[in-house]
């Protein structure tokens, strides 16, 4: 299932009035449309911008946002006022917008024409305080939205647009997205618990779950012919040694791993699922916990979440949206093992098995050893290091009255040493601002073990995200101070229990 972003547009929306006239109406539709066309070529901008016609008045502007609402298509309004748009005007149609909004506040004109200007310049170019009442409407109204200030033809603006399309485009994906768990959650574990009740209300997907055994009657009606046909795709694609090859002793286990694959790309594909979960806890009448097989689903763009983790396999899946076309794997992911070498203080992320070679460094080799828990016979796997490079973690956590998005950015990088005795594909990093710091303040928000982390989202996107989303957004990054942090946490509290009540 491949993520095209093109398939999504946002409208490019000017807001203005009938008291300037049509001539200065026209050339405000002319400039905003130069502007569209050249947010929509901007390579920052991986979706398609769509001019609108000026607005100017209130019933126009109601049907825009109700236009907008019924377009399957459209993930989003970016605004700007030109000129002036008396924001009463827009009250009736923000109250009905239900797609993700972002304030544009740019000037056509770059320079101020020193010598020449007079009225008819300031009144064409007045966006430094029509944008003002705009922003007034949208904070009064109490609406989540992205505000970009800058000169529309600069690249630094065009990012900050490209991320909130890709934060929107990601949004757009959850509204209506349905997720599989194969059995419940770990038991007794509480952070990948969560009300999915609550998240469907907030977040538009569902969760549903299968018991194992309807997975594995489809695993077990997989064809002795796909089975082949993709094994020998895993000996093109990666390292393997003799035995775990066709005709080698241990080619079985591979086999295996392989119909389980088959599988689960068949049930997902059968029930629109854009991500799935399941734990070693249940996996009556499959051989193996899925390895390999998790790993290739999140390469194609499925969220995975181990354990039962259905807010991660949620999350790992908007962070695939977000990611698209971006340099850079994402994966699902858990903080596993510490170096705490003085000076050196390093995390070694992992999982039993389920990483995403979208994040590997090169060479991936497909190996097959035991697990250790689960009593199952052993799993297929793909083993790899992942590059150096800056990264991000992040958890989604339910708090009882809200979900908490937590961000940690860190730098991966290549460890001294190789690790040849570690059967399982691996990221390493340094935390920002400081491994003390930044573990202590992920403990204090009560981040999960498990997290989304990617080397293509950035924090900005998942920042975007969360405002859409309404998520509350912690982050922890090179400015984090931890005194600062635990204040903001308590302050967050009372901010949400103000909000929607305090949960037990
Ligand atoms: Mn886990």
């Amino acid at each position: 299932m491949k993520i095209n972003l093109k398939q999504f547009e946002v409208w490019f929306v000017t807001g203005s009035q009938h008291l300037y006239g049509p001539e200065t109406l026209k050339a405000v539709a002319q400039h905003s449309q130069e502007i569209a066309k050249a947010l929509n070529a901007a390579p920052a901008i991986p979706v398609k911008v769509v001019f609108k016609p000026v607005m100017v008045s209130p019933d126009a502007i109601t049907e825009l946002c109700q236009q907008a609402n019924n377009a399957a298509k459209c993930i989003g309004l970016v605004t700007w006022c030109h000129t002036f748009s008396p924001s009463k005007m827009w009250i009736n149609g923000l109250k009905q917008l239900r797609k993700p909004i972002c304030h544009l506040h740019t000037q056509y004109n770059r320079d101020l024409p020193w010598a020449t200007i007079d009225m008819d310049f300031m009144n064409m170019n007045q966006a430094a305080h029509g944008d003002r009442e705009h922003g007034f409407i949208m904070s009064r109204m109490r609406l989540n939205r992205k505000v970009v200030v800058g000169f529309w033809q600069e690249e630094a603006t065009q990012e900050k647009i490209g991320a909130w399309t890709r934060a929107a485009a990601a949004w757009a994906d959850w509204q209506g997205g349905k997720f599989v768990r194969f059995g419940d959650n770990m038991r007794e574990v509480a952070v990948t618990e969560g009300d999915k009740v609550s998240a469907q209300m907030k977040f538009g997907f569902s969760v549903n779950t299968h018991g194992v055994g309807d997975l594995v009657q489809v695993v077990n009606a997989v064809s002795e012919k796909e089975v082949d046909a993709l094994c020998k795709t895993y000996e093109g694609a990666y390292e393997m040694t003799a035995d775990l090859k066709k005709g080698g002793k241990r080619h079985k286990s591979v086999r295996e791993a392989a119909r389980i694959e088959l599988g689960i790309l068949q049930f997902l594909t059968a029930g629109g699922y854009k991500g799935y979960t399941d734990t070693f806890e249940d996996l009556h009448g499959l051989a193996q916990l899925p390895g390999v097989g998790s790993q290739r689903m999140m390469a194609a763009g499925y969220g995975f979440g181990g354990e039962g983790d259905w807010k991660t396999a949620a999350l790992v899946r908007a962070m695939k949206v977000m990611a698209s076309g971006l340099e850079g794997g994402t994966s699902f992911m858990e903080d596993y093992t510490y170096h705490l070498q003085p000076g050196n203080k390093l995390v070694l992320g992992a999982h039993m098995l389920e990483i995403c070679p979208s994040i590997a460094d090169g060479k991936v080799s497909l190996q097959v050893h035991p697990l250790g828990i689960g009593g199952k016979a052993d799993p297929a796997r793909l083993v790899f290091n992942t590059p150096a490079g800056a990264a991000v973690n992040a958890s989604l956590m339910d708090f009882g009255n809200r979900f908490r998005l937590l961000i940690s950015e860190v730098d991966c990088i290549t460890p001294e040493h190789s690790m040849p005795k570690l059967p399982v594909a691996q990221a390493v990093w340094q935390c920002r601002p400081s491994f003390e710091d930044a573990c202590a303040a992920w403990i204090y928000a009560g981040g999960a073990h498990h997290t989304g982390f990617s080397q293509a989202v950035t924090t900005e996107m998942l920042e975007d995200f969360g405002a859409i989303a309404g998520l509350e957004v912690v982050v922890i990054d090179a400015d984090t101070k931890l005194r600062q942090f635990k204040q903001e946490l308590a302050w967050n509290d009372a901010a949400y229990g103000l909000k929607g009540g305090w949960a037990a």
